[in-house]
This record gives structure tokens, sequence and C-alpha cells, in this order.
């Protein structure tokens, strides 16, 4: 007897990251090896396949997909149910029709192995396209109108393909096969010279001699415009830091390769893995100390944000054969746009942004929609540390089950916080973060805010129904947010800074307990009307109590107290005879000095602090080490590049002598710089001595509350020399740590914490 095996058909869903990853081609190839009959679409937000077969086979068909997804992909979830019998003869991919849902927006991916062997191959018919891509990599997020994720709703449907393309696009034998940007030279996009009628590899030639002449170049990439300049010329670095008013802030330098990346940097197997990821983020690397790079680079700190070329423009600016053969290995590579503002994404921004100091503006005609800066990342005893979450990493959704009560499942918009801003919609268990928008503090970012808010929502077809923002009273951002909740006729909810941190580590971790939060950060609005920034809470993500803080101190000046960060330092000298010191250190002018004293007397322009960030000033300050900051955050990072370098770390003996409170920390170091201890020494002194308070601050809550796990956020927490002393020091007094790893602990994160508030 022969038994007919019976055919069914079946209906799969698959969620997940499954569009722009080539996942539809991936399930036709896997369909024609099982000989399964059938249909894949994409629905937006999952993708659909009717698959006739019988069930061993249904089985086998599902375990491939499963095991073999495009690199790129993530699978959720895989719902299957029968139906009734469908007539398939053979399998294929149909067009995507609409439907609302959870939506997976792909990030844009860096050019893959494929496409830049191609992109060298002189006998290819893609062979130095600018634009070459496949379904493995290229734009996504950047170039994307609407979902689905199909070419008619991207910036590439002013482009028609070529027969050879569309051949491409529509073989499943091929690399391209619904590939959605695809294009090559004859069809694609061109790459051209503002102000000049220089096009393609003309334009990127000339480009070339330019930057080998120490010139800068602007250069249109994947979220935005780059300024670039050779990373090894000391002129050409002072002129784009006189031009972009940026005197000291560290640059990002793009490498040639990972070689030569390695002639200048140490580097460990795990920050190699993230440098050359598809995601290809800045990495902060330890300079070697013997190396090429300007020292104006990044002037006294030992760090380096590096990353590598990640379109096939940057790898043709690298390596275009051309006459010229000593280009650089290694370019200054500095978001495009005034200090401050948002990046520059189209031809007229930029020749009004920077076309006065350019010598070249390299530009093309694929319109980017959505600005996504480059992501930055550190690492903290070999983990990763995100310090700006934006191109390859957003919109990625973070997953989390901290609403256990359906009710809290509602869609919001957590606009985030001020400085660093990024915002966040949530649906259902998954928080949407947003590229990096930029310090709100203008109107231009304001604009960007709002614009990239409602690109978002309609994006992920998120509409939400409360909006979520800072307790600060006069945060542009909250403004943004009141304005939206009412175009909405939704509530808005505030959430404290701080709390939001320690809420965006919790989210992060996906902790539900309570913890002891320790939120170190610069400036945040506090519940008493006073700033703060070094505080201990008691939390979980509905409700949270401050039980402690570092030492009270007045913080005199206004908005120059966060730039001059002598100010901070003479605020904390009350022990101390304050001219003699500072004719001893010379911290400021005479002048400044009594302007300082006086409005210290008066009780003129000051408020109650206690920011941790004015601390970190102070320190800086009395240690020779900055005085006046150029950029957020100055102060602490070449504090703590100064406690690295020293080889001295056990100079100071007696470290417990100051009774566990950082004003007492501070007036020791005070003591010490003046008797004349090792600056290195002193600094390093610091970080031990701060992660000391933290660690038996901590210990002091778990006895009266018998709390033991601790969460460790706000910006403070970027600097991996405290926190790492912090871990080790807490470890030893038996808590657990939470950390942020992927989500930025500084104000970048504040809208992952604010989405995560229960309520
Ligand atoms: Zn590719
Ligand atoms: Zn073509
Ligand atoms: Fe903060």
């Amino acid at each position: 007897m022969i038994l007919i095996k019976e055919k069914m058909t079946f209906n799969i869903k698959i969620f997940g990251i499954v569009q722009g990853v080539g996942f539809r081609p991936f399930i036709n190839r896997t369909a024609d090896a099982f000989s399964v009959r059938g249909t894949v679409a994409n629905k937006g937000s999952y993708v659909e396949i009717f698959a006739q077969c019988d069930l061993e086979t249904l089985e086998k068909f599902l375990d491939a997909v499963k095991k073999n997804s495009p690199p790129r992909s993530t699978i959720l979830k895989i719902d299957v149910t029968e139906i009734d019998e469908k007539n398939f003869t053979s399998f294929e991919i149909i067009d995507s029709t609409h439907e609302v849902g959870d939506i997976f927006v792909s990030p844009d991916i860096s050019i893959c192995e494929n496409c830049k062997q191609e992109l060298f191959d002189k006998t290819n018919r893609r062979y130095l396209h600018p634009f070459i891509n496949c379904t493995a990599c290229g734009p996504r997020l950047t170039i994307l109108e609407h979902m689905p994720y199909d070419r008619e709703r991207t910036s590439m449907k002013n482009f028609q393909m070529c027969e050879n393309c569309a051949e491409e696009y529509n073989s499943s034998e091929s690399r391209r096969f619904d590939a959605q940007p695809i294009c090559c030279n004859d069809c694609g996009p061109m790459v051209y010279l503002l102000n000049s009628a220089e096009k393609n590899l003309d334009a990127i030639n000339t480009a070339r001699k330019i930057l080998v002449d120490g010139g800068i170049v602007a250069i249109k990439g994947i979220g935005g415009f780059h300024l670039a300049c050779d990373a090894k010329n000391f002129d050409a670095v002072k002129r784009l830091r006189e031009n972009k008013f940026r005197p000291t802030k560290p640059f990002a330098v793009m490498f040639k390769d990972i070689n030569s990346v390695e002639r200048e940097c140490n580097l460990t197997s795990a920050q190699k893995k993230f440098l050359d990821s598809p995601q290809k983020p800045i990495v902060l690397l330890k300079k070697k100390s013997a190396t090429n790079i300007a020292s104006n680079v990044a002037p006294d700190i030992n760090r380096l944000g590096v990353m590598l070329p990640y379109t096939p423009l940057h790898l043709l600016i690298f390596d275009l054969p051309d006459d010229i053969t000593n280009f650089p290995d290694a370019l200054v590579m500095t978001s495009g746009n005034p200090s401050g503002s948002p990046i520059s994404i189209d031809d007229e921004d930029a020749q009004e942004s920077f076309g006065e100091f350019c010598d070249a503006i390299i530009s093309h005609d694929r319109k980017i929609l959505l600005r996504a800066d480059d992501s930055v990342m550190d690492f903290i005893d070999d983990e990763p540390s995100m310090i700006r979450r934006s191109r390859g990493y957003a919109p990625l959704p973070i997953y989390f089950d901290l609403f256990p009560n359906p009710s809290s499942l509602f869609p919001k918009l957590a606009i985030g916080g001020e400085l660093k801003n990024t915002f966040c919609l949530t649906k259902n268990n998954l928080m949407y973060a947003s590229p990096y928008i930029g310090d709100i503090g203008n109107l231009k970012s304001v604009d960007v805010l709002k614009n990239s808010v409602c690109r978002m929502c309609d994006l992920l077809e998120i509409t939400p129904e409360v909006v979520i923002c800072d307790k600060h009273p006069r945060y542009q951002s909250s403004k943004v947010a009141a304005q939206i909740a009412k175009i909405f006729d939704v509530p808005l909810v505030k959430v404290q800074h701080h709390y939001a941190h320690i809420l965006s580590c919790l989210a992060e971790n996906n902790f539900h307990d309570e913890v002891i939060g320790v939120s170190f950060d610069g400036i945040g609005y506090g519940d008493d009307g006073t700033i703060w920034g070094g505080e201990f809470f008691i939390c979980d993500t509905k409700n949270y109590q401050r039980v402690g803080h570092i030492s009270k101190f007045t913080q005199a000046g206004g908005d120059k107290s966060a730039r001059e960060c002598w100010r901070s330092a003479i605020s904390m000298m009350k022990n101390f005879d304050v001219d003699e010191v500072n004719l001893k250190l010379n911290l400021t002018t005479p002048e400044n000095l009594a302007g300082q004293k006086f409005l210290l007397k008066n009780n003129l322009n000051c408020i109650e602090s206690t920011s941790c960030g004015r601390l970190f000033d102070a320190v800086a300050s009395i240690l020779g080490i900055c005085n006046v900051a150029t950029y957020e955050g100055e102060a602490a990072m070449k504090l703590q590049s100064c406690a690295e370098k020293s080889g001295q770390w056990s100079v100071v003996s007696g470290q417990k002598n100051f009774s566990l409170i950082t004003e007492k920390l501070f007036e020791e170091i005070l003591t010490r710089r003046l008797e004349g201890y090792e600056v290195g020494a002193l600094a390093r002194f610091f970080h031990e001595g701060l992660a000391e308070i933290i660690a038996s601050t901590c210990e002091e809550i778990k006895n009266s509350y018998n709390i033991k796990t601790v969460a460790l956020s706000g910006g403070v927490f970027q600097n991996s020399l405290l926190t790492s002393l912090t871990v080790v020091k807490l470890n030893l007094h038996g808590f657990k740590v939470l950390l942020n790893k992927m989500i930025p602990p500084n104000d970048g994160g504040i809208c992952i914490g604010q989405a995560a508030f229960t309520f």
C-alpha cells in the first residue's frame, strides 16, 4: 500500500526584527530547500508565511528558520495555525500589505564584507559604487518614510532600478533578492561636490586631495554630515577646532582599518568585536603612549574615540585607487554641526552651518530622512558601557516586563531630559528609544525633537496615551512634552531626574524588586527645589525615597558654576583661608575670587546643591587639572585620565581618615595638595575615596532597610575607574550591583527611565 502524505496549509506569523534584514528571501530559500509551497509577505509588524507541506516538513522548515535566520534578524515569537487548504504551485514573495501592530524598524547597518569585496573588484559591475548594499547591509531607518519597509516608502523611491538590478532584486539566488536600497553605477544615487561640477569618482578624488593637503572636508554619511580632516595633522585639527568653536572637546577618529587602529591604540578582544560589529559604534580606546595621532585631537585625555568606515563612501575616501598614494589612515570625523546643534542632514543646512570654513562639502542625492549620530561606547571591566545610543542601535526596542499590570501597558511617549536628549516610545512591553537628538537648549534642537517625535510616532504607528517628562520647571524638553500632551489631549506625568536614571538601570536589567539607587550626575532638579546630583534612594519602579546624598554645598554664580570649576572649589573651602589657597594654587584671578566671595557671603545667586559633577569639578580645580571647562564632563574626564596615568596609587596613607563624607574627602585632598602631594596620586585617592563613601553609605542603608541590591546610574558612572572601584567595594560588602550597559547611564538614558516609571 502506498501512503500518501497529507499536505496541510499553515499560517505562520514571525515577530521580531524581520524587516530590512533579508528575511523574506531567506524564508523563500528555506522553503525551496524543503519543497514547501506558499507565500511570504511583510506585514509591517511581522512576516506572514503560508506554508503548504506535511507536518514533519513543517517542523524541519521551522527548525531551519530558527537556526539559520539572517545574522541581523531577531525572532521574538512564532505563531503557527493550521488553516483550510489553499492551492499553491510554488513559493513566492508577495507584495507588502499594511497592518498595525508591534513594529520593528531595522537600524542602519554598516557595509558587509561581501559588498566591500565587490566594491574593490574591477570585474564587478558595482566596482567603486559609493552606494553598494545588499540584504545584509546598508541604510534602513535613516531612509525610511513609512512601514512596511519597501523601496517605495524609502528615499530610494526616486531612483528607478535598472534592468540588471531589477533582475537581482527579483531573483531568490541573489544576495540582493528583495534588497530595498539596491542600486548600481547605472541607476543609483550620485556623489557630488557642493558648489562644483565634479561628480562621483572625480568628486571623491578632489576630496581626497584636499584631505591629504591638510584641508577640511564635510562628508555626508548615513545619519548626517561629518567634518573630516587628517587626524595626524596638528594644524588641520587646530583649524577645525577654531572654526567649529570647539577648543578642547575630544574628536572621534575614523581609522582606515583595524590594523591602523592597533598601531595607535590598545584594544581588548571585546572592544575589537564591537568596533568591527555591523553597528560600527565609536569605541573609546586607550591611546598608546607613542601615538601619531595629533595631540590636539583628544587633549589631556588618555582615551580616543575610534570607529571604522561603515559606508562605501567612507571606504572610497580612504582607498580610492587614484593618483594619491599618501592618504592618511586616520581622519578626524566629528558631527557636522555648530556646537550643541543637531547634526546637519541636507545640503542647505550643511552650506549654512559650515560651508564658510570647509574646503569642500561632499554630498549625495540619497536623502536622509531621520538623523542618526554615531553611537559611542566605552568599556567598564571589559563590558560595554554605552555613552550615546544612536546609529546602528536606534530604534531597536528594549524588551522589558516591568509592567506586570496590563493596565500600565498603554502607549507612552517619554520625552527624556534636556542634555544629550533622546526620547522613547513604548508599546506593550517594548521601548523604542530614538536616535540621539542633542542638547535641547536652542530652537533648532527643539524643532528637531518635535519633528523626530512625529516621524517616530508615524513609523512605529504609536499614538501616546500619556506623555512623560522631567520635573525641571524650565527645561525646554518639558515644554515640548506639555505641548505634545496638549495636542494629543493626554495627561502629562513628571518624573524626578535622578530617580529616572535609576529606573533606566532597573529597566535595562529587567529588575523588579526594591534597590538602593545611587544616582550621581551633574545637575538635576530636586524635589525640594535645590540642585540634586549625588543621591541615594530606596526605590522600585513605582516609588522612591531619598535616603541620603553627598555633602551639601552652595553653588554660586548661576550657569557659570557649571563651567567654572574653581567656583565649586571655593564653595567647598569653608574651613580654609580661601585667599591663601588661591595664592598657592592659582585657581582664579583675585577679582574673580572677590566676586565669588561676595556672592557666597551675601547669598546672592546661590543655590544649595548636592551635585556630584560639581564635586569632580572642585577636585579637578584644586589639583590644577581643569579650572574652566569648555565642555560638559571635561573636568571629570581629565581627572579620571590623571588618576589612571598615575603609577603611585598608595602614596596617601590612612585612606579612611575622612569620616566617609564627601566634604571631608575634599578637605583631605586639598590639605594634601597644599602639602605638595603628587597630583595623579591624589586624583586616584579621590576616586578610591568616593567609591568607599558609596560602598559604606550603601552598607548603612542596608543595615536599616535590608536591601542587598544596588543600582548605579547617572552620568558620573560613565567614569569607568570610579564605577569599577565602586563595584569591587560593593561586592566585598555582599551587594548585587546593577549597571547600565547598552542604555547610557547619562542623560541619554533618561527617557528609558521615564518610560519605565509605573503608575
Ligand atoms: Zn552587503
Ligand atoms: Zn542598477
Ligand atoms: Fe542626569
